[in-house]
């Protein structure tokens, strides 16, 4: 791969400025779904010129020197850069544009209070050292997928807006998608206050801090009682696309997933003059454990990491008293979920008893599967394989989505765009340009079906 980190490669559309009124896409915009379309012939479509202009104001904002990775944590300097950018963005083209009660930011077109509103969106916070995609292409994508209508001269029947949902990937809090978690009151105030980030500072302060009144945060029933659908494009997290050929794909569900804690407790002592025979070694049981995730995450075709350990007296020269890991595991389906980590647990359980070591096992997350309406995913469909052959591929993710938290409350779907890295949360998460505007058309083609006449 000769490109990284999001730079702007150079071969992309070159004197496409700014969108104008009127000036219609010249790019078959369906086609583009795939690798082999069409080249276009010349001119651009709106959409494409203002997605790479937006992309290269947002791309140095909390970019960190030495790793280029992002570090823009919710309610830090970098990320009300990025806020005062949304912001920008929606009055530079005369949309209304508002934050609600928790701090997310919205940019309407049409009436915000009239309802049935078509919502499109994502978040300009990142993980720490993050990729430049996971989430502000979902955001850039959708100022660009408007520029794209206008351009085609759209004339919209629903509201429209793009929204920047606060606090996705719960960086500095611990908890992911705190904004849309608490517009839906799937977090509650209570919950929300005690929140505090690695410094001790809380979610209030740091909300304070930034210029947003925490006393307002709480469910805002009424916002989501305005949206008739919401439709979030997303860099994909993995390498389905890439291996299918596709630039662009529709999400079906958001896989099961949770968190497990398995203490083995053992016996300290000493490394130097406990024979082999007599120890009660937590760490082997550990270890056979890790190895037993991966047997059954791959017989149940699904993911078990341990990625977290803590170890007691955590001595060089002791054998351990206690080894604590972090099981995390996912699947397409309840069913293979509980298979994988019933599995683990069972042989967890023998490994622990071989070496006289106790087991404790406590589910410290979960989050069931979480299917996007079938509704809107067929008419998204629909709409991206009208007057073309092709099937646009429907995949599930493991990861979490504001669009996965919002599902719960308002008809939710998701589009994804190729990866082909694969990789997710670091410098090297990639979207290749073409891809990008392949996602830009593909959006103002299904924003075009749901919202215009
Ligand atoms: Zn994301």
């Amino acid at each position: 791969m000769s490109q990284r980190s999001g730079e702007p490669s150079g071969d992309g559309p070159v004197g496409a400025g700014l969108s104008s009124p009127g000036a219609a896409s010249a790019v078959p915009t369906r086609s583009a779904l795939r690798n082999d379309c069409p080249q276009p012939d010349g001119s651009q479509p709106a959409g494409s010129g203002s997605f790479h202009s937006m992309w290269r104001e947002l791309l140095p904002i909390g970019r960190h020197a030495d790793s280029h990775g992002y570090r823009r944590f919710a309610w830090s300097g970098a990320d009300g850069e990025c806020r005062e950018w949304f912001r920008e963005q929606a009055e530079g083209r005369g949309l209304v544009y508002e934050v609600d009660r928790n701090g997310n930011q919205w940019a309407w077109l049409g009436d915000p209070e009239a309802g049935d509103a078509v919502v499109t969106g994502s978040h300009l916070d990142s993980v720490p050292d993050g990729g430049a995609f996971d989430g502000p292409l979902g955001v850039v994508s959708s100022f660009a997928a408007l520029d794209e209508l206008r351009g085609r001269g759209a004339e919209f029947g629903r509201p429209l807006a793009v929204v920047n949902f606060g606090d996705e990937e719960g960086a500095r809090f611990g908890l992911a998608c705190v904004g849309s978690r608490l517009t839906s009151g799937q977090l509650t105030v209570e919950n929300a206050r005690k929140l505090t980030d690695g410094d001790g500072i809380s979610l209030p302060r740091a909300m304070e801090a930034a210029g947003y009144d925490p006393d307002a945060i709480g469910a805002d029933p009424e916002r989501l009682a305005r949206i008739g659908a919401f439709v979030e494009l997303h860099v994909e997290q993995g390498r389905a696309l890439d291996l299918s050929g596709d630039r662009v794909g529709i999400a079906s569900a958001i896989w099961p997933h949770g968190r497990w804690r398995f203490d083995f407790r053992g016996e300290a002592n000493h490394a130097g003059t406990t024979r082999l025979v007599d120890r009660r070694d937590p760490m082997l049981s550990y270890a056979e454990t890790v190895l037993a995730a991966r047997r059954e995450a791959e017989l149940a075709g699904a993911v078990a990491t341990f990625g977290k350990i803590a170890v007691e007296p955590n001595g060089v020269n002791a054998i351990p008293s206690l080894v604590r890991g972090w099981l995390d595991s996912r699947a397409a389906g309840q069913a293979s979920l509980d298979q994988v980590v019933g599995g683990i647990e069972k042989a967890a359980r023998e490994y622990a008893a071989a070496h006289g070591v106790d087991l404790d096992v406590v589910r410290e997350s979960f989050t069931p599967v979480v299917e996007f309406d079938h509704a809107l995913r067929d008419e998204l469909a629909r709409i991206l394989g009208k007057d073309t052959d092709l099937t646009v591929p429907v995949l599930g993710t493991g990861a979490g989505h504001d669009a996965g938290i919002l599902a719960g409350s308002i008809p939710t779907a998701m589009l994804f765009v190729r990866n082909p890295t694969g990789v997710s949360h670091s410098p090297a998460e990639f979207a290749a340009e073409d891809d990008c505007v392949a996602g830009v058309l593909a959006l103002a083609d299904v924003l075009e079906g749901l919202a215009c006449r």
